[in-house]
């Protein structure tokens, strides 16, 4: 059996071996959503760094290596009676891709964004070298940046996540609110609770709903989204629900939301025909990629005569705004649903220089992630241009993992350029990564 350690030494050959070119992720599956411009890369194979190497229930942490998704990281923790502090909704997300590129849920509210519950991850460097990261360390400043660095100071190989008891049920209360103000409010009131989950959508400007979450030992029914019913839909329908604790994990991935619409997937003769199997966010991808290269969809808006522009996006948002944001996203983009997701920083002494969140404050992602089709031609990334300028407005913080439009100057006025540039010059001075900028906007 192949331990970690022969994994990361052979890992460290392969590096040593292909000199030249920027390296990039051979990974199974990717949750990017923004087309790298063509160049010469060498494909650093890392797909076997998907093992779960120790739960410790007791002192409370899990130990996988940066390449495992969060499906194969919940089914060990879960045997456990645990899970991870934050578990990012779609299956395929891994634990190094979310400390890496941000990865948010609704526990954020209680735990913050997934690199505040990590106690320690191993980064492998441009030159080869392996350190080992932590907040009370000689690298405390490569803990403390690494995160919302998209891969461009080194790869995490090792990660340690923090884990919670589970019990075997989660109760949902679902509130459904017609205004805005009133609906974040309530938000806000529900973050100050014993409450284990809080999330919400928002259907429309006069429809929103709230859910609350809490773990509970027993629950009278527990309903199954798996397959034929879906779990956006019993928002607007039901106030209570119960779910067993896996099933409340993965309650988005089988529709990845809503986005299975895009797929027709929520038609119950197509739904029947993909199977229960096919009913998950990495088939989706699959096919959502497929379009994307071959261009099928663009073709029909053509014929149609409209000019599709894709915005798929999270954004965070102090909640205090969070109304004037949404009144703004409602009136020039009208994407719906929009997922609503609060988070605020269980420790307000830490900082993480690149996610520039204020950790005395509480805040609202708003993910959004279909199509705009006007009738008349805008520039490129006009509507993506609309949401970046109101997001910078706003004082909130904008993903990386999709398209993005920033001027250098504008992009490092929100994320601090000089505490980049000193982890650039300490752990890849030979620049064998691109630059954040380089690697995020001009997608190279
Ligand atoms: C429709 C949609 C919905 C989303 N919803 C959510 C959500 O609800 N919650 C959430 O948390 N996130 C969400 N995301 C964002 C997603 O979490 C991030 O894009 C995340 O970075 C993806 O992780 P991944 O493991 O798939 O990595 P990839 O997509 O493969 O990589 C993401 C970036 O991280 C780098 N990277 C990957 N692995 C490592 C590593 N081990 N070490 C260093 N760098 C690495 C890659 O180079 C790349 O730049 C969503 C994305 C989409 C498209």
């Amino acid at each position: 059996m192949e331990t970690y350690a022969d994994r990361k030494n052979r890992l460290v050959r392969d590096l040593a071996a292909t000199a030249g070119a920027p390296p990039r992720l051979c990974k199974d599956t990717s949750n990017l959503f923004r087309d790298r411009a063509p160049g010469p890369r060498r494909r650093l194979d890392v797909r076997a760094f998907n093992h779960v190497l120790a739960v410790d229930r007791e002192a409370g942490w899990v130990d996988a290596e940066g390449m495992t998704p969060y499906a194969a990281l919940t089914e060990a923790t879960l045997a456990h009676g645990v899970m991870v502090c934050v578990v990012p909704q779609l299956k395929s997300i891994t634990i190094g891709g979310a400390v890496a590129g941000v990865g948010i849920e609704s526990s954020s509210f209680r735990h913050g964004l997934v690199h505040e519950s990590i106690e320690e991850f191993e980064v492998l460097l441009g030159d080869g070298s392996v350190v080992l990261a932590r907040p009370d360390n000689e690298h405390a400043d490569l803990f403390f940046g690494f995160p919302n660095t998209y891969g461009t100071l080194g790869y995490a190989l090792r990660v340690r996540a923090k884990t919670v008891p589970v019990r075997p049920f989660v109760r949902l209360t679902h509130v459904r609110h017609t205004d805005p103000r009133a609906y974040f409010a309530e938000l806000e009131r529900a973050c100050g609770t014993d409450a284990d989950f809080v999330d919400g959508v928002v259907f429309g400007p006069a429809e929103q709903v709230l859910t609350v979450g809490r773990f509970v030992d027993e629950a009278p029914y527990a309903s199954d989204y798996t397959y034929e019913r879906i779990y956006y839909r019993s928002l607007r329908t039901r106030t209570e629900d119960y779910l067993g604790v896996h099933d409340y994990i993965w309650r988005w991935d089988t529709d990845w939301f809503w986005c299975s619409k895009n797929l027709h997937a929520q038609n119950p003769i197509v739904r029947r025909l993909l199977g229960r199997k096919r009913l998950n966010s990495v088939f989706y991808t699959k096919v959502m990629r497929w379009n994307a290269r071959v261009g099928l969809t663009r073709r029909i808006d053509r014929m149609l005569g409209k000019h599709p522009e894709s915005v798929i996006q999270d954004v965070d948002i102090p909640i205090e705004r969070a109304p004037e944001f949404l009144e703004f996203f409602l009136r020039e983009i009208g994407i719906l649903p929009v997922w609503i997701c609060p988070f605020r920083s269980p420790d307000a002494g830490r900082r993480w220089p690149l996610f520039p969140a204020d950790p005395r404050k509480l805040y609202v992602n708003f993910g959004f992630w279909d199509v705009v089709r006007p009738d008349e031609p805008h520039p490129p990334g006009h509507f993506n241009r609309l949401v970046e300028r109101k997001v910078h407005e706003l004082a909130g913080i904008k993903s990386l993992y999709s398209d993005a439009y920033f001027t250098p100057d504008e992009f490092w006025a929100s994320y601090d350029r000089a505490a980049y540039e000193a982890l650039k010059a300490r752990y890849d001075p030979n620049r064998v990564f691109k630059d954040l900028y380089e690697k995020t906007v001009l997608k190279q």
